[in-house]
Protein backbone atom coordinates (compact mmCIF):
# COMPACT_ATOMS: atom_id res chain seq x y z
CA UNK A 1 0.00 0.00 0.00
CA UNK A 2 1.28 3.60 -1.06
CA UNK A 3 1.32 6.22 1.28
CA UNK A 4 -0.47 10.02 0.78
CA UNK A 5 2.65 11.95 1.84
CA UNK A 6 0.23 15.17 2.68
CA UNK A 7 -2.48 12.68 4.73
CA UNK A 8 1.22 11.27 6.38
CA UNK A 9 1.98 14.74 7.48
CA UNK A 10 -1.19 15.83 8.48
CA UNK A 11 -3.47 18.89 6.79
CA UNK A 12 -2.27 22.18 7.55
CA UNK A 13 -4.86 24.47 9.09
CA UNK A 14 -6.98 25.71 5.98
CA UNK A 15 -7.16 29.85 5.60
CA UNK A 16 -9.93 32.03 7.14
CA UNK A 17 -10.40 35.11 5.42
CA UNK A 18 -12.39 38.33 5.79
CA UNK A 19 -14.57 38.54 3.21
CA UNK A 20 -14.78 42.11 1.00
CA UNK A 21 -18.79 41.80 -0.60
CA UNK A 22 -21.28 43.22 1.49
CA UNK A 23 -23.90 40.39 2.29
CA UNK A 24 -25.78 42.01 5.08
CA UNK A 25 -25.29 43.87 8.05
CA UNK A 26 -22.43 41.38 9.79
CA UNK A 27 -18.75 41.13 9.11
CA UNK A 28 -18.51 37.88 6.83
CA UNK A 29 -15.25 35.47 7.12
CA UNK A 30 -14.72 32.74 4.93
CA UNK A 31 -12.93 29.41 6.61
CA UNK A 32 -11.55 27.74 3.02
CA UNK A 33 -11.93 24.17 3.55
CA UNK A 34 -12.32 23.90 -0.49
CA UNK A 35 -8.61 24.69 -0.56
CA UNK A 36 -7.36 21.41 1.22
CA UNK A 37 -4.85 20.33 -0.99
CA UNK A 38 -5.97 17.21 -2.33
CA UNK A 39 -8.22 16.35 -5.22
CA UNK A 40 -10.28 19.83 -5.17
CA UNK A 41 -10.11 19.92 -1.16
CA UNK A 42 -13.60 20.35 0.98
CA UNK A 43 -14.76 18.30 3.81
CA UNK A 44 -15.04 15.22 2.07
CA UNK A 45 -10.80 15.31 1.96
CA UNK A 46 -10.94 16.52 5.49
CA UNK A 47 -12.80 12.69 6.13
CA UNK A 48 -10.52 11.06 3.73
CA UNK A 49 -7.35 12.17 5.79
CA UNK A 50 -9.34 10.33 8.90
CA UNK A 51 -10.28 7.26 6.80
CA UNK A 52 -6.71 6.57 5.16
CA UNK A 53 -5.38 6.12 9.01
CA UNK A 54 -7.93 3.37 9.38
CA UNK A 55 -6.89 1.72 5.78
CA UNK A 56 -3.25 1.67 7.02
CA UNK A 57 -4.06 0.09 10.04
CA UNK A 58 -6.27 -2.52 9.35
CA UNK A 59 -4.78 -3.10 5.80
CA UNK A 60 -7.42 -3.22 3.45
CA UNK A 61 -6.98 -3.58 0.28
CA UNK A 62 -10.03 -2.57 -1.95
CA UNK A 63 -11.83 0.84 -0.58
CA UNK A 64 -15.87 0.70 -0.41
CA UNK A 65 -18.07 2.91 -0.28
CA UNK A 66 -21.47 4.54 -1.18
CA UNK A 67 -22.18 7.18 -3.08
CA UNK A 68 -23.39 8.83 -5.68
CA UNK A 69 -20.77 8.73 -8.59
CA UNK A 70 -21.23 12.61 -9.17
CA UNK A 71 -20.74 13.08 -5.41
CA UNK A 72 -17.98 15.18 -4.21
CA UNK A 73 -17.40 11.99 -1.59
CA UNK A 74 -16.97 9.31 -4.09
CA UNK A 75 -14.60 11.27 -5.84
CA UNK A 76 -12.07 12.13 -3.27
CA UNK A 77 -12.25 8.51 -2.26
CA UNK A 78 -11.93 6.87 -5.66
CA UNK A 79 -8.78 9.51 -5.73
CA UNK A 80 -6.79 8.43 -2.45
CA UNK A 81 -7.36 4.61 -3.31
CA UNK A 82 -6.23 5.03 -6.78
CA UNK A 83 -3.45 7.19 -4.89
CA UNK A 84 -2.67 4.37 -2.20
CA UNK A 85 -2.46 1.65 -5.40
CA UNK A 86 -5.60 0.28 -4.06
CA UNK A 87 -8.99 -0.90 -5.26
CA UNK A 88 -11.68 1.02 -5.11
CA UNK A 89 -15.33 -0.24 -5.65
CA UNK A 90 -18.77 2.13 -5.32
CA UNK A 91 -21.96 1.58 -4.96
CA UNK A 92 -23.97 4.14 -6.95
CA UNK A 93 -28.09 4.75 -6.78
CA UNK A 94 -29.15 3.97 -10.09
CA UNK A 95 -31.89 6.75 -9.75
CA UNK A 96 -29.14 9.68 -10.29
CA UNK A 97 -27.33 9.24 -13.28
CA UNK A 98 -25.97 12.75 -14.20
CA UNK A 99 -22.85 12.89 -15.81
CA UNK A 100 -20.44 15.68 -13.80
CA UNK A 101 -16.94 16.29 -13.62
CA UNK A 102 -17.04 14.26 -10.51
CA UNK A 103 -18.42 11.43 -12.15
CA UNK A 104 -15.77 11.62 -15.28
CA UNK A 105 -12.91 11.73 -12.86
CA UNK A 106 -13.96 8.82 -10.42
CA UNK A 107 -14.07 6.94 -13.44
CA UNK A 108 -10.88 8.49 -14.39
CA UNK A 109 -9.42 7.15 -11.12
CA UNK A 110 -10.61 3.21 -12.17
CA UNK A 111 -13.13 2.99 -9.33
CA UNK A 112 -15.47 0.07 -10.29
CA UNK A 113 -19.12 1.47 -9.74
CA UNK A 114 -21.95 -0.83 -8.91
CA UNK A 115 -25.12 0.52 -9.44
CA UNK A 116 -28.86 -0.68 -8.35
CA UNK A 117 -31.81 0.86 -7.05
CA UNK A 118 -32.09 2.88 -3.86
CA UNK A 119 -34.12 0.59 -2.00
CA UNK A 120 -31.59 -2.31 -2.21
CA UNK A 121 -28.83 -0.71 -0.96
CA UNK A 122 -27.62 -2.30 1.79
CA UNK A 123 -28.10 -5.51 0.74
CA UNK A 124 -26.08 -4.75 -2.24
CA UNK A 125 -22.93 -3.39 -0.17
CA UNK A 126 -23.70 -6.58 2.39
CA UNK A 127 -22.72 -8.93 -0.98
CA UNK A 128 -20.62 -6.89 -2.24
CA UNK A 129 -18.76 -7.23 0.66
CA UNK A 130 -19.18 -11.05 1.51
CA UNK A 131 -17.93 -11.79 -2.27
CA UNK A 132 -14.62 -9.93 -1.71
CA UNK A 133 -14.12 -11.53 1.80
CA UNK A 134 -14.59 -14.79 0.14
CA UNK A 135 -12.02 -14.26 -2.51
CA UNK A 136 -9.51 -13.61 0.22
CA UNK A 137 -9.77 -10.23 -0.10
CA UNK A 138 -9.95 -6.98 3.41
CA UNK A 139 -12.68 -4.47 2.18
CA UNK A 140 -12.67 -1.34 3.95
CA UNK A 141 -16.08 0.00 3.81
CA UNK A 142 -16.88 3.97 4.14
CA UNK A 143 -20.48 5.20 4.47
CA UNK A 144 -21.62 7.58 2.14
CA UNK A 145 -20.30 10.99 2.58
CA UNK A 146 -17.81 10.05 4.66
CA UNK A 147 -20.40 9.44 7.51
CA UNK A 148 -19.25 7.77 11.01
CA UNK A 149 -16.83 8.60 13.70
CA UNK A 150 -13.50 9.56 11.51
CA UNK A 151 -15.49 11.77 9.20
CA UNK A 152 -16.54 13.56 12.65
CA UNK A 153 -13.23 13.24 14.25
CA UNK A 154 -11.99 15.08 10.78
CA UNK A 155 -14.17 18.21 11.45
CA UNK A 156 -13.34 18.40 14.88
CA UNK A 157 -10.10 19.54 13.39
CA UNK A 158 -11.97 21.96 11.67
CA UNK A 159 -13.42 23.00 14.71
CA UNK A 160 -9.93 23.21 16.74
CA UNK A 161 -8.60 25.24 13.79
CA UNK A 162 -11.68 27.68 13.98
CA UNK A 163 -10.53 28.16 17.82
CA UNK A 164 -6.77 28.56 17.42
CA UNK A 165 -7.66 31.13 15.18
CA UNK A 166 -9.65 33.55 17.66
CA UNK A 167 -7.10 32.58 20.00
CA UNK A 168 -4.14 33.80 17.72
CA UNK A 169 -6.30 37.28 16.55
CA UNK A 170 -8.54 38.22 19.06
CA UNK A 171 -11.29 37.93 16.60
CA UNK A 172 -14.28 36.08 18.41
CA UNK A 173 -16.84 34.70 15.89
CA UNK A 174 -20.36 35.04 16.69
CA UNK A 175 -21.88 32.29 14.23
CA UNK A 176 -20.88 29.79 12.34
CA UNK A 177 -22.36 28.61 9.66
CA UNK A 178 -22.34 25.59 6.98
CA UNK A 179 -24.00 23.53 4.49
CA UNK A 180 -25.18 20.48 6.46
CA UNK A 181 -25.91 17.22 4.71
CA UNK A 182 -24.98 13.98 5.95
CA UNK A 183 -24.76 15.76 9.02
CA UNK A 184 -20.89 14.53 10.18
CA UNK A 185 -19.30 18.53 9.87
CA UNK A 186 -22.00 19.67 11.84
CA UNK A 187 -21.54 16.96 14.76
CA UNK A 188 -17.86 17.28 14.46
CA UNK A 189 -17.80 21.34 14.80
CA UNK A 190 -20.46 21.09 17.30
CA UNK A 191 -18.52 18.86 19.31
CA UNK A 192 -14.82 20.53 18.81
CA UNK A 193 -17.06 23.63 20.30
CA UNK A 194 -18.55 21.30 23.48
CA UNK A 195 -15.01 20.21 24.35
CA UNK A 196 -13.26 23.29 23.74
CA UNK A 197 -15.73 24.97 26.36
CA UNK A 198 -15.05 22.71 28.54
CA UNK A 199 -11.62 23.04 28.29
CA UNK A 200 -12.08 26.39 28.98
CA UNK A 201 -14.61 26.22 31.82
CA UNK A 202 -11.87 23.87 33.61
CA UNK A 203 -9.28 26.45 33.32
CA UNK A 204 -10.91 29.33 34.20
CA UNK A 205 -11.62 31.34 30.84
CA UNK A 206 -14.81 33.22 29.46
CA UNK A 207 -17.39 31.55 27.22
CA UNK A 208 -17.69 31.62 24.02
CA UNK A 209 -20.84 32.08 23.36
CA UNK A 210 -21.18 31.04 19.92
CA UNK A 211 -23.71 29.80 17.39
CA UNK A 212 -22.89 26.71 15.22
CA UNK A 213 -25.91 27.04 12.77
CA UNK A 214 -26.22 24.26 9.86
CA UNK A 215 -28.06 25.08 7.08
CA UNK A 216 -29.59 22.18 5.80
CA UNK A 217 -29.24 21.14 2.15
CA UNK A 218 -31.76 18.40 2.10
CA UNK A 219 -32.55 16.75 5.29
CA UNK A 220 -35.99 17.87 7.29
CA UNK A 221 -35.38 19.54 10.71
CA UNK A 222 -36.74 16.43 12.18
CA UNK A 223 -34.17 13.49 10.56
CA UNK A 224 -31.47 15.91 10.02
CA UNK A 225 -31.01 16.83 13.87
CA UNK A 226 -31.56 13.63 14.97
CA UNK A 227 -28.73 12.33 12.69
CA UNK A 228 -26.32 15.11 14.37
CA UNK A 229 -27.23 14.52 17.28
CA UNK A 230 -26.40 10.61 17.33
CA UNK A 231 -23.24 11.20 15.90
CA UNK A 232 -22.31 13.91 18.92
CA UNK A 233 -23.41 11.20 21.02
CA UNK A 234 -21.17 7.99 19.36
CA UNK A 235 -18.23 10.59 18.94
CA UNK A 236 -18.20 11.93 22.98
CA UNK A 237 -18.65 8.70 24.46
CA UNK A 238 -19.01 9.11 28.22
CA UNK A 239 -18.58 12.91 27.92
CA UNK A 240 -21.70 13.22 25.73
CA UNK A 241 -24.16 12.76 29.46
CA UNK A 242 -22.06 16.35 31.08
CA UNK A 243 -21.30 18.24 27.67
CA UNK A 244 -24.63 17.95 25.16
CA UNK A 245 -27.13 20.62 25.68
CA UNK A 246 -30.19 19.90 23.16
CA UNK A 247 -30.19 24.37 22.39
CA UNK A 248 -26.01 23.72 20.94
CA UNK A 249 -27.37 22.32 18.12
CA UNK A 250 -29.50 24.78 15.53
CA UNK A 251 -30.26 23.01 12.65
CA UNK A 252 -32.67 24.72 10.00
CA UNK A 253 -34.49 23.43 6.74
CA UNK A 254 -36.00 26.65 5.82
CA UNK A 255 -33.61 26.63 2.66
CA UNK A 256 -34.19 23.35 1.45
CA UNK A 257 -36.08 25.18 -1.76
CA UNK A 258 -37.33 21.65 -2.81
CA UNK A 259 -34.59 19.32 -1.79
CA UNK A 260 -31.30 18.07 -2.58
CA UNK A 261 -29.82 19.62 -5.77
CA UNK A 262 -32.61 21.91 -5.98
CA UNK A 263 -31.94 26.14 -5.89
CA UNK A 264 -33.39 29.06 -6.71
CA UNK A 265 -32.75 32.03 -9.01
CA UNK A 266 -31.84 33.87 -5.97
CA UNK A 267 -28.94 31.09 -4.73
CA UNK A 268 -27.59 31.84 -8.46
CA UNK A 269 -27.75 35.77 -7.95
CA UNK A 270 -25.62 35.06 -4.90
CA UNK A 271 -22.89 32.41 -6.19
CA UNK A 272 -22.25 35.04 -9.04
CA UNK A 273 -21.90 37.95 -6.15
CA UNK A 274 -19.36 36.20 -4.23
CA UNK A 275 -17.51 35.22 -7.27
CA UNK A 276 -17.30 38.61 -8.82
CA UNK A 277 -16.60 40.21 -5.69
CA UNK A 278 -14.54 37.93 -3.20
CA UNK A 279 -13.23 35.32 -5.98
CA UNK A 280 -14.99 32.68 -4.67
CA UNK A 281 -16.50 29.63 -5.81
CA UNK A 282 -19.54 28.03 -4.77
CA UNK A 283 -21.58 25.21 -6.10
CA UNK A 284 -25.28 25.14 -6.13
CA UNK A 285 -25.97 21.73 -4.32
CA UNK A 286 -23.94 22.81 -1.01
CA UNK A 287 -21.78 25.80 -1.00
CA UNK A 288 -24.06 28.50 -2.52
CA UNK A 289 -27.18 27.42 -1.43
CA UNK A 290 -25.98 27.42 1.89
CA UNK A 291 -24.25 30.83 1.87
CA UNK A 292 -27.52 31.78 0.54
CA UNK A 293 -29.58 30.31 3.35
CA UNK A 294 -27.48 32.22 6.14
CA UNK A 295 -27.83 35.22 4.35
CA UNK A 296 -32.06 34.85 4.39
CA UNK A 297 -31.47 33.24 7.94
CA UNK A 298 -29.64 36.69 9.52
CA UNK A 299 -32.04 39.01 7.72
CA UNK A 300 -34.78 36.96 8.74
CA UNK A 301 -33.88 37.08 12.20
CA UNK A 302 -32.40 40.32 12.32
CA UNK A 303 -29.48 39.95 13.29
CA UNK A 304 -26.52 42.58 12.58
CA UNK A 305 -23.27 43.43 13.98
CA UNK A 306 -22.09 40.53 14.71
CA UNK A 307 -19.02 38.30 12.74
CA UNK A 308 -20.22 35.39 11.20
CA UNK A 309 -17.64 32.67 9.60
CA UNK A 310 -18.89 30.87 7.67
CA UNK A 311 -17.15 27.17 6.14
CA UNK A 312 -16.76 26.52 2.64
CA UNK A 313 -17.32 23.19 3.03
CA UNK A 314 -15.64 23.04 -1.09
CA UNK A 315 -17.63 20.92 -4.37
CA UNK A 316 -15.01 23.30 -6.59
CA UNK A 317 -16.10 20.79 -9.60
CA UNK A 318 -19.70 21.37 -9.36
CA UNK A 319 -18.84 24.84 -9.84
CA UNK A 320 -17.76 24.27 -13.05
CA UNK A 321 -20.70 22.12 -13.55
CA UNK A 322 -22.77 24.90 -13.05
CA UNK A 323 -20.69 27.44 -15.05
CA UNK A 324 -21.87 25.24 -17.83
CA UNK A 325 -25.56 25.60 -17.12
CA UNK A 326 -26.31 27.72 -20.04
CA UNK A 327 -30.02 28.85 -18.84
CA UNK A 328 -29.84 30.48 -16.07
CA UNK A 329 -33.95 29.80 -15.07
CA UNK A 330 -33.79 26.93 -12.68
C1 LIG B 1 -20.78 16.61 1.62
C2 LIG B 1 -20.73 18.07 1.53
C3 LIG B 1 -21.34 18.87 2.51
C4 LIG B 1 -22.12 18.33 3.67
O1 LIG B 1 -21.29 17.78 4.66
P1 LIG B 1 -21.85 16.73 5.70
O2 LIG B 1 -20.71 16.41 6.56
O3 LIG B 1 -22.32 15.55 4.90
O4 LIG B 1 -22.99 17.35 6.41
C5 LIG B 1 -21.21 20.26 2.40
N1 LIG B 1 -20.55 20.81 1.36
C6 LIG B 1 -19.97 20.06 0.39
C7 LIG B 1 -19.29 20.76 -0.72
C8 LIG B 1 -20.04 18.68 0.45
O5 LIG B 1 -19.45 17.94 -0.52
Amino acid sequence: MKQIALFERGIAPTPIVEMSGDYGENGYFIKREDMIPFSFGGNKARKAAEFYKEIQEKGADVVMTYGSNSSNHCRIIANMASAMGLACHIISPQENREILYNTRLVEDFGAVIETCPVTEVSETIDRRVETYRREGKNPYFILGGGHGNPGTRACVNTYREIAAYEELTGIHFDYIFHASGTGTTQAGLVSGKLMTEDERRKTGKTLLHQKIVGISIARNEERGREVVRQSIEEYLGDAYQTLYREEELIFTDAYCMGGYGKYTQDVRKTIDEVMARDGIPMDSTYVGKAFHGMRCYLEEKQIHGKKILFVHTGGTPLFFDLLEKQDRNV
